[in-house]
């Protein structure tokens, strides 16, 4: 384990730009912090933390000039490594023909800056979802194989945590290029930093640092076992897949959905939700047309219509997909849980819908 000192953090994100990386990472905008290009430490949310629980998320100061005081905003890397909007082809009309143009894949490398262990534990979902298996996104792929990834630590956990009920964090164990575990203590600012890969030990090889020493690695791993001992939420995942596939007409169902809007917002900020559509355009002299993928979801009528009308028509009906899928279903077809506990659609959800209130709902009153 090495030390990087706050002053120095810097050079870390010239090192990766000097190696052709798209420095990405957490900064604000609209009230948020959002992960957007960053070109200095200064762009990133230096003293600024989140408040977050059902239906609310408020940024307030910090009492010291953390850069990573924060838990997660209402985005996820999956903005980066499948956009919300990207398109897939166009035509063009020639004599007697269309010529299909596939669009080229996008080789940006990008590196992403504070990467929570919950996040990694998503990407590792999407890798399976777009990887494995007969058909494989070669966009994800090539964007996923060039990503360098700056795991942060948390030492602090936020009001809809529950990434320990997940066995997701909060200590980034694997996946990562670097990982940091930033401690602001008795006016010192430094990072505990590691590398996870060769790329990472590269890059580490070009920043300055020094060898941690024991209390300093103690007092980091004291802060995140005290982050892992204080989440916002628990779901109580023992037999859960069984638990919601032996109860889909359970009273709970018809609950949820007196207050569910069918937002959507739900499955937007998932960092694990990956459903697509495609749109095709066509230009007014029909020589020029365009297909588009766009995120979609489960929310909306469209999304399950076919041939003639939609299977889910009820707001029951697409909550109970949402939510059977994400902790029931997910486990037969991926081998893995759907949800990671990033707590995302407990704060964004409008009315204050929370998937362990509604897990715990279902437990408590089922046979
Ligand atoms: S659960 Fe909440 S966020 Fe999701 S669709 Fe319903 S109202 Fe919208
Ligand atoms: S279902 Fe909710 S808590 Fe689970 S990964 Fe998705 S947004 Fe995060």
């Amino acid at each position: 384990m090495k030390v990087l000192i706050r002053s120095d953090f810097y050079l870390l994100l010239e090192a990766l730009r000097r190696n052709n990386y798209k420095t990405i990472g957490p900064t604000i905008k609209d009230g948020a912090i959002v992960y957007d290009k960053i070109n200095s430490s200064e762009d990133l949310p230096i003293g600024w933390t989140d408040k977050q629980d059902a239906g609310k998320y408020r940024l307030e100061k910090r009492n010291d000039d953390a850069l990573f005081g924060y838990v997660v905003g209402p985005q996820s890397w999956k903005k980066f490594l499948n956009p919300p909007i990207q398109k897939l082809w166009h035509a063009a009309k020639t004599e007697n023909k269309f010529d299909i143009i596939p669009e080229k894949p996008d080789d940006t490398k990008f590196a992403f800056i504070g990467v929570r262990s919950c996040e990694l534990n998503a990407i590792f979902i999407q890798d399976k979802v777009f990887t494995s298996g007969e058909y494989v996104n070669q966009n994800y792929k090539l964007r996923r194989d060039n990503a360098f990834i700056v795991a942060v630590n948390c030492v602090e956990s936020g009001g809809t945590c529950f990434c320990v009920s997940m066995n997701t964090g909060p200590k980034a164990e694997k996946g990562f290029d670097i990982s940091l575990t930033e401690i602001v203590k008795d006016g010192h600012h430094n990072f505990l930093i590691e590398s996870g890969s060769e790329k990472g030990e590269k890059i580490l090889s070009e920043i300055p640092h020094r060898t941690a020493i024991q209390n300093e690695i103690n007092f980091g791993n004291e802060l995140i076992s005290n982050a892992a001992a204080t989440m916002g939420r628990v779901l109580d995942t023992s037999n859960i897949r069984n638990l919601l596939l032996n109860n889909l007409d359970h009273p709970q169902w018809d609950k949820v959905a007196e207050r569910c809007l069918s937002c959507a917002n739900c499955t937007m900020v998932c960092p694990t939700c990956f459903c697509t559509t495609v749109e095709d355009t066509t230009d007014l002299t029909g020589e020029h047309a365009e297909r588009w993928q766009k995120w979609d979801s489960c929310f909306t009528i469209d999304f399950s219509y076919i041939h003639g009308g939609s299977i889910r028509n009820s707001v029951k009906s697409r909550y109970r997909q949402w939510m059977t899928h994400k902790l029931a279903t997910w486990h037969d077809q991926f081998g893995t849980s759907g949800c990671v506990g990033c707590g995302r659609c407990i704060t964004w959800c409008p009315v204050e819908i929370d998937i362990t209130a509604e897990v715990r709902a279902i437990k408590e009153s089922s046979k």
